[in-house]
């Protein structure tokens, strides 16, 4: 792409964010830029923590009521991780949220958030991605922060190849973000890189969709090489999926009257810190004795199966249920039916809800 082409590109994008910018609650707009106003490093980062992984309905009332309860980094520095982790209940990879409450620790500490994106990367789990969307949106730093709106915008506009292998998808990546930097670059010293990250992220969430592309209203619909083609949904050609393994386990709910015994997952590893009911260990095969792990010698009933999914296998989960007399001694914690399902990761909901129905 030319000079000059790449100067109408950014024109074109900056001339229809600023009538389609995406209202988010995080986000100040092109026109409140204007007015003067500057995001707050503290909503961006934390959008941006929750919005990993997960769609912006989902996170946006997670956000809501993180901000209305702890409105500053130094306010969720000074939360219990109890409290934390029982406000990140049903947003998933739970080791973001204990990265969360390191990284306002963190921030804490300095007073505030590093302004550049090798600063940022410093902080407890600020990885590359976060850190360019932070430095980008919050300070104008230059830098393309690439999230899958991004990869598949810029994908086609280049019409970026790939032999569907992962060897082929990891260079096609290398080359969407040097794409992507090179818009970036482009804008004058001192221009609105945050805008510009924004307006490609809402782009590619709204006009530039994965299956059907509305090429007609696209502001760059004559400069897309993928358009031109004539099959713009073939990008971003990504590597073919593996399938991925199944393991098994069981799940114990214990009940008292109307309160269940939940236990604290140990720190390190999947639901790390997480409140869930016990559960046996989970492994390839069904395990021969169904009920080794359960928490002491009940009436265990078996009450069906529930299914989860995580990043990298998929989980089938036995759930039993007992009813532990008022005296009885164990070593979990007791809490009311409805703190507890606040309080679980989704897949501990699950397997309370099937059991308690
Ligand atoms: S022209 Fe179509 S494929 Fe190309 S960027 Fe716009 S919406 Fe996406």
């Amino acid at each position: 792409m030319t000079a000059n082409s790449t100067r109408k590109l950014l024109t074109a994008v900056d001339r229809w964010y600023r009538r389609h910018a995406r209202v988010l609650p995080w986000r100040v707009g092109p026109a409140e830029r204007d007015a003067g106003f500057r995001p707050d490093p503290y909503r961006v980062w934390l959008s941006e923590v929750m919005l990993q992984q997960t769609t912006i309905p989902h996170a946006t009332p997670y956000f809501e009521r993180f901000v209305a309860r702890w409105p500053a980094v130094g306010a969720l520095a000074e939360a219990s991780w109890e409290d934390v982790s029982a406000a990140w209940a049903g947003l998933g990879y739970y080791s973001r949220a204990r990265n969360l409450h390191a990284c306002a620790k963190a921030v804490a500490a300095c007073g505030s958030f590093p302004q550049d994106a090798t600063s940022l990367r410093e902080l407890p789990g600020v990885g590359p991605y976060t850190a360019a969307a932070i430095a980008s949106i919050v300070f104008d730093e230059r830098i393309a922060p690439v999230d899958g709106n991004i990869e598949r915008v810029v994908s086609r506009l280049w019409a970026i190849p790939s032999d569907r292998t992962e060897a082929g998808w990891r260079a096609a990546k290398v080359v969407i973000a040097t794409r992507a930097q090179e818009l970036a670059v482009a804008l004058p010293k001192g221009g609105r890189a945050g805008d510009l990250a924004q307006a490609l992220m809402d782009l590619g969430a709204t006009i530039c969709t994965p299956k059907k592309p509305n090429c007609l209203t696209c502001p760059l619909n004559v400069m897309c090489a993928a358009r031109a083609e004539g099959a713009p949904e073939r990008y971003p050609i990504k590597a073919e999926k593996r399938a991925v393994p199944t393991r098994y386990g069981s799940a114990f709910v214990l009940t008292r009257g109307r309160q269940i015994m939940l236990v604290r997952r140990p720190p390190a590893g999947l639901l790390g810190g997480m409140m869930m009911p016990p559960t046996s260990a989970w492994t390839e095969h069904k395990l021969p004795d169904p009920l080794a792990g359960a928490p002491g010698e009940f009436a265990w009933e078996h009450v069906g199966e529930i299914r989860h999914v995580f990043t990298h296998f998929a989980l089938r989960l036995d759930v039993w249920r007992a009813a532990a007399p008022a005296r009885a001694k164990t070593a979990g914690e007791w809490m009311a039916s409805d703190s507890a399902l606040a309080a679980m990761p989704t897949v501990g909901r699950k397997a309370v809800a099937l059991a308690i129905r």
